[in-house]
């Protein structure tokens, strides 16, 4: 008879080992991460190292973790540093961490049956719904970020107002052509969506924005006039509490009205600001939110949850079912055992599986309680108003777009012609991530390359955006001298 194998460890006492370093090695990283370079680029040695084929014979934990700490460590992203600005992300915590390895030895799949997973989600659920004042009722699904979170919302959407059973007879081109309305602001995210969902990036009616970057009302309801009389079959409007170049949040009060008045979804992308509800300086700007219909939250972002956490509320629950729900027999709910319970996470989207991200989301918030998480954003929309006084008052500087939230878009401006300052600024950029200065991302408004600064870290100090700044203007100098 051949010996039985497993994954599992003869010897257990070097994988404990392995595992204390690990942590021993991680609370470092965090307690000293200032003083790092937020990132390096990888050499080319480091870059051949993984065209190396599948392996066939395995190695010791201490050897792959070796592997780990030369060859991946010194190039990871960077996003937990201070001075990490770029697209919009959150920096994690220790204890997301610990969430995430916990779940990942357990197991957790919060996909169905009756455990404790369950709670724990339907808890957080309840916590958002709280957050954002929906009824306690109202429906979500933990998801992977705001991108399936706005799938999720804009899925439920279709489904209410097409007008027939769109999960029976799918989409026909004899029926009505169905539009959605959002700013041209909108996240690409919920482009895909309506591409996936087949009713085409062409009907997605991308409205002209205001001076601030937030949806004309006024060209929205002319838009949707327009639509109606051209035979049309206007469904939703999508919102944005928080844009992602320039922060701008709709008038959210003003889209609820016309989604009543006009008999409309309100779906609301809230990745970036719906979680800023926690906050006292946000709270007021999210007026109407608890008038939508759905929203898409990102705990990943603001709320610094370690990657992948998204949230979709969705207020009526019925709705949020009938959009998803499907029940095979093997996955018939029983009386009671393992197999029972009525509230199945798989029946509100579209998996089966699910790691139990809720439980990082769970631990995190009993750790560190809403009001220091929301004082955390507090000091980031400050931070923000900071950075912009300094740009402000620098003649080097030129602030590109109100300040909406917490980001700013600024460029380098000196006397040159517009196109030179596009390539300056570019290259500025990529030598602040080069020298190890900072992270900040990039953006183009109305034809200006622009730097943006994206400020979603609980790590960040004044300090950080007084050294950024000077940097910033020594480079910027250095490039203008080195052309001219
Ligand atoms: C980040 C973002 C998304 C997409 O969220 P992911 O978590 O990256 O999938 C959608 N909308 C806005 C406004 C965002 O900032």
């Amino acid at each position: 008879m051949s010996k039985m194998e497993t994954l599992d460890y003869d010897d257990w006492e070097e994988v404990r080992e392995v595992g204390h370093q690990m942590i021993d090695d991680a609370i470092t990283y965090l307690k000293n991460l200032r003083q790092e370079a937020p990132w390096r680029a990888m050499t080319e040695e480091d870059k051949q190292f993984f065209s190396a084929r599948v392996p066939l014979e395995g190695q010791s934990p201490s050897q792959v973790y070796k592997l780990y700490e030369t060859r991946i460590f010194p190039y990871i992203m960077g996003n937990p540093h201070p001075r990490f600005w770029a697209w919009y992300m959150g920096s994690s915590s220790m204890m997301g961490a610990f969430a995430d390895f916990l779940t990942s030895i357990t197991n957790s799949n919060a996909g169905a049956g009756n455990h404790v997973g369950q709670f724990i989600e339907d808890q957080v659920i309840r916590w958002m719904n709280e957050i954002v004042g929906y009824p306690a009722n109202s429906s979500g699904l933990i998801v992977s970020g705001g991108s399936m979170a706005n799938f999720v919302g804009l899925t439920v959407a279709r489904q209410v107002h097409a007008g027939f059973d769109i999960r029976k007879d799918g989409l026909r081109s004899s029926r009505k052509q169905m539009t959605v309305y959002a700013s041209t602001e909108v996240h690409s995210c919920n482009q895909k969506a309506l591409e996936l969902l087949g009713i085409g990036n062409a009907h997605l009616r991308k409205i002209p924005v205001k001076k601030d970057y937030t949806l004309n009302i006024f060209e929205l309801q002319k838009a949707i006039e327009y639509d109606r009389a051209d035979d049309y079959l206007p469904i939703c409007i999508i919102g944005s509490a928080g844009t992602v170049n320039t922060g701008a949040v709709d008038d959210l009060e003003a889209i609820a009205n016309i989604c009543k008045k006009e008999g409309l979804w309100f779906h609301l992308d809230g990745a970036i600001g719906a979680i800023a509800m926690i906050s006292d300086l946000v709270k007021p700007l999210l007026q109407g939110i608890e008038h939508s219909d759905s929203v898409a939250l990102d705990l990943h972002k603001w709320l610094h949850i370690p990657f992948e956490a998204g949230c979709v509320l969705v207020r009526n629950r019925q709705q949020h079912r009938d959009a998803f729900r499907l029940t095979p027999e093997y996955l018939e709910q029983s009386v009671r055992g393992l197999a029972s319970g009525t509230n199945w996470y798989s029946e509100y989207g579209l998996q089966l599986s699910r790691r139990l991200k809720a439980l990082k989301v769970w631990m995190c918030i009993q750790e560190q309680g809403i009001h220091k998480l929301g004082r955390l954003i507090d000091q980031n929309v400050r931070q923000a108003l900071y950075l912009k006084q300094l740009i402000i008052e620098n003649p080097y500087l030129e602030l590109m777009a109100p300040v909406g939230l917490d980001i700013v878009c600024f460029r380098f401006y000196t006397d040159v012609n517009s196109p030179s300052l596009n390539a300056l600024n570019k290259e500025l950029l990529i030598q602040l991530h080069e020298r190890g200065v900072a992270i900040p991302s990039y953006t183009t408004l109305n034809g200006h390359y622009c730097i943006r600064v994206a400020i979603a870290n609980h790590r960040s100090r004044n300090e950080d955006f007084d050294y950024f700044i000077q940097k910033t203007v020594e480079i910027g100098l250095e490039l203008v001298k080195s052309i001219s």
